[in-house]
């Protein structure tokens, strides 16, 4: 916690123009909503989750980015003992999953998910996310592997 302070009181001190131009990198959601306007979520090195700060935080799609946020500290909430947001280990960036990097610790995973891996989309100017069931009120393009041309 020492450590997100320090950082949040070195962001604190730019400029406004500085912090516009800045990239704040942290595990902590809690921390980053409050100096973002804009989160770009990575997960084995690549981007699984690019939105405007509010829309992230008022209906993430990424199951990762659901992960990270039920996982971020929260003031007088004790941590429960067994209670991690997340199941299994991170995989190896050199050998990662096939298809969707995240669907070996993804609670909504189906066949579809080992299958073809999901491009960054979004419905409309709210972002985008890479999962094949994100915005389930809308239909997902098709992924890469099944397009023509
Ligand atoms: S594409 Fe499948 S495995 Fe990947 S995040 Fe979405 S539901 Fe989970």
């Amino acid at each position: 916690m020492a450590g997100h302070l320090r950082r949040l009181i070195d962001f604190a001190s730019l400029t406004a123009a500085e912090q516009d131009r800045s990239v704040f990198v942290s595990h902590d959601l809690t921390v980053v909503r409050q100096v973002s306007s804009r989160v770009v979520v990575l997960y084995l090195g690549a981007v699984v989750e690019d939105r405007p700060t509010e829309a992230l935080f008022d209906d993430a799609q990424h199951p990762y980015t659901r992960a990270l946020m039920k996982a971020a500290p929260k003031l007088g909430v004790r941590k429960e003992s067994g209670s991690a947001a997340l199941a299994g280990e991170l995989p190896s960036a050199v050998d990662r999953p096939s298809g969707c990097r995240f669907r070996t610790r993804c609670p909504l995973a189906q066949s579809v998910c080992a299958e073809l891996e999901p491009e960054l989309w979004g419905p409309g100017d709210n972002g985008t996310a890479a999962c094949h069931f994100a915005w389930p009120s809308h239909k997902a393009p098709p992924p890469r592997a099944l397009r023509s041309g």
